[in-house]
């Protein structure tokens, strides 16, 4: 099984104009138009058999539709391969009941993104969203380390994710991009072998630009294959998962470099979609 555990897709209406933002900002290619119709079409073309959606609530107020519609969207996953996280922001004071509600209705975790929603990931709100979404056993996936569209920001940075793991000990925490997007050098240090799933999403193949857009070589050079190779040994096979950030990245490229990486068999196996499928509880 194949479980891309890291894409994004919009509303139909919001899609094109979601897009074009988020590439103009980070100069990235889209290889999708950001529909669902798009990521269904790439999972049946590169053999991914679910693709987990991220929503982000950029905005406290947003999360009741967001979450309105992953419920929606899981109800049909066994048919379309669509599995939704929700949402949730750290000013919502009723996170209590947003997570209650989610765990209740089947949903598996939540996105965060410090970044996108100007709060520390080590502030005292992500602290109490983490802790209960442990008490509600949900999972929640966290971007980390920097963000290519807000250069330099550190809400995400490998000291603060350090520093919510010694004083929270969350459960099922994932951190994207291999544990912190161009901070590579400090997950290896300071995070591997930690009790967290990292993700590969957008790390491991060099950035395309977006038409019309320049890209240095030098500019956010992709992790090495051979530091990727030191930081599954260290941290374990057994906690990478698979995600390519679709639309950003390609899902076919992404398994390809994963076939290619020196991974054995069973290690490629468990980073494509074992380690998801047992994360998630699928059979
Ligand atoms: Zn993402």
């Amino acid at each position: 099984m194949i479980i891309d555990f890291h894409t994004h897709t919009f509303p139909e209406d919001l899609a094109p104009r979601a897009i074009a933002k988020l590439a103009a900002s980070a100069r990235s290619l889209h290889y999708l138009d950001g529909t669902r119709e798009s990521l269904r079409r790439s999972m049946r073309e590169a053999g991914v058999d679910y693709s987990i959606l991220l929503p982000v609530v950029t905005r406290p107020g947003q999360q009741e539709e967001i979450n309105r519609i992953a419920v929606e969207t899981n109800q049909c996953a066994d048919d379309t391969g669509l599995l939704s996280f929700g949402g949730i922001h750290p000013e919502n004071e009723d996170y209590r009941k947003i997570l209650r509600d989610l765990a209740e209705n089947g949903v598996k975790g939540i996105k965060i993104h410090p970044v996108f929603q100007r709060v520390a990931i080590d502030d005292i709100r992500f602290q109490r969203i983490l802790d209960c979404a442990s008490e509600n056993g949900l999972i929640v996936l966290t971007h980390a380390g920097y963000d290519i569209g807000f250069p330099g920001e550190d809400y995400a940075s490998v000291e603060r994710i350090e520093k919510v793991l010694d004083i929270v000990k969350p459960e099922k925490f994932v951190l994207a991009h291999m544990g912190g997007w161009q901070a590579w050098d400090q997950v290896e240090q300071r995070i591997a072998g930690r009790n967290v799933w990292l993700d590969t999403a957008f790390s491991l193949l060099p950035i395309q630009p977006a038409p019309g857009t320049v890209r240095r070589p030098e500019e956010d050079p992709p992790l090495s294959g051979a530091q990727f190779l030191g930081m599954v040994r260290k941290h374990g096979a057994d906690r990478i998962l698979f995600g390519t950030d679709s639309p950003w990245s390609g899902q076919k490229e992404m398994i390809a470099a994963i076939r290619e990486s020196g991974l054995d068999a069973a290690e490629q196996q468990a980073v494509l979609g074992g380690n998801g499928a047992g994360l998630l509880s699928l059979s």
